[in-house]
């Protein structure tokens, strides 16, 4: 092949064929007929899935020699398997497996890698993805989901999210972009070039209409917009909010529904594997992206698959990667997964996330989701976005701010109490604060 400095991108990607192929003819098939992944019979996803599994497997048992060694080690002589249920039997990967190792389990040659991104590495050292330039622009974006997705080319969206290492603020530009044909503002979130007044100042400009944000950061926005004399639904008139990043509760959405006027929706991805779900105008769940991962919900402790209905631990398996497909990857996230019965009509399953492993409470003999806990304590339009829940000995304090509100500190308190007590039932002590800490990063609300 001619070997081009420049233009990388007409040679990687137009020219480029892979074990992917095929995947192209499907979608291609799909447009054809007018339809999307999100409106196939299930049963027509499964055979997709299946392919696509079963073509990762090839690609990685070929092309990574760590994963081929797990999977002989698992008694596999040939990377196959022939049902969906039989993906129970190749072994699982655990982030311990691949932090700080940039090549473990890469499947291209080094040269062939367009974009790597990065995790926070807050619990350790960084896991490195990477990705091929076909990956990202091609592959990536052949599942369309035109129900989930209404943006258009009418649109301008501002991105406040990360840029730097992980995938948030550059995967949202390229959805965006690539796939919608959107304007794009590049806010970042807390960069040394983007300071919050720019940013609303931005949005109020080129009238963004979308807004892709964290859900502490969409209150940060809404909160200075006062502090800079932006009026939102005045100056900035969004049709709609995609949260990300940081999980929250359905009472935390509704109240940034409220205060900036729109609907606000959840979407759920991580750098390792991409885009994982992404919520429906029903606001019942995450339907599974199901043309990007196969999703499969464990038994934590055993590594056992649970049937539908069961809370466990989330499992990606990328469908559409060369770089570096995740297979069968822990995600130390936790959830349950339903089959889909959403009004809507997407056939894709639905998931409910219940937050981080790390991150539930622990309060008498039980586990607390984060987002259960907020969920209540959001009911309350006197308590603000800026809270902290703290455990300490099985005992949790609230930390919580006033919002709009005549209460007296003493008088709110014994609310919340009250208000905890009589919906879930816990005990708890109350601090009102003025002076919750408000972050440019991921906000940290639980103190385990
Ligand atoms: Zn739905």
């Amino acid at each position: 092949m001619e070997n081009f400095q420049t233009h990388k991108m007409t040679v990687s990607v137009d020219k480029h064929s892979s074990h992917l192929e095929q995947f192209k003819d499907f979608y291609k098939e799909l447009d054809d007929q007018g339809k999307t992944i999100e409106n196939l019979p299930h049963e027509k996803i499964e055979e997709y899935q299946l392919k696509a599994i079963n073509a990762t497997l090839e690609h990685v048992w070929n092309e990574n020699e760590y994963y081929r060694s797990r999977l002989e080690e698992a008694g596999f002589t040939e990377p196959k398997i022939d049902h969906l249920e039989q993906l129970a039997t190749v072994p699982m990967l655990k982030k311990d497996a691949i932090r700080g190792d940039k090549e473990k389990i890469l499947c291209v040659e080094p040269k062939e890698i367009g974009q790597v991104h990065l995790t926070s590495g807050t619990s350790g050292k960084p896991i490195y993805t990477s990705y091929t330039l076909a990956d990202q622009y091609v592959y990536d974006l052949l599942p369309k989901y035109l129900e989930l997705f209404k943006e258009t080319e009418e649109d301008v969206a501002a991105i406040a999210l990360p840029y730097e290492f992980a995938l948030p603020g550059l995967g949202f530009q390229r959805l965006f972009q690539f796939a919608f044909g959107t304007a794009v503002l590049s806010l970042g979130k807390g960069g040394y070039m983007a300071p919050v007044d720019k940013s609303l100042e931005l949005m109020k400009e080129y009238q963004a209409t979308v807004l892709t944000t964290t859900p502490s950061y969409a209150s940060l926005l809404a909160e200075e917009s006062e502090k800079y004399g932006i009026e939102i639904g005045k100056d900035i008139k969004l049709k709609k909010i995609w949260l990300t990043g940081e999980g929250c509760s359905s009472t935390f959405r509704q109240r940034l529904e409220k205060w900036w006027g729109c609907e606000v929706s959840f979407f759920y991805g991580s750098t390792e594997c991409g885009v994982i779900g992404v919520e429906c105008s029903k606001h019942q769940g995450y339907h599974v992206m199901e043309g990007h991962i196969k999703l499969e919900i464990i038994d934590p402790d055993s590594g056992e698959v649970l049937p539908y209905g069961q809370t466990g631990e989330i499992v990606v398996t990328t469908l559409l990667r060369e770089g570096m497909p995740m297979v069968r990857y822990r995600s130390g996230d936790l959830g349950k997964l339903q089959k889909s019965q959403c009004d809507c009509g997407i056939a894709l399953d639905v998931l409910e996330l219940r937050g981080r492993m790390e991150h539930m409470l622990r309060i008498g003999d039980e586990d607390y989701s984060p987002f259960m806990i907020e969920h209540f304590l959001m009911e309350l339009p006197d308590v603000g976005l800026w809270y902290h829940l703290k455990l300490n000995k099985g005992e949790l304090t609230i930390e919580a701010e006033k919002f709009r509100t005549d209460l007296s500190d003493k008088k709110l308190a014994k609310k919340i109490r009250k208000h905890m007590k009589d919906r879930i039932g816990i005990d708890c002590n109350v601090v009102i604060r003025d002076d919750i800490p408000r972050t440019f990063g991921k906000a940290t609300r639980v103190f385990n």
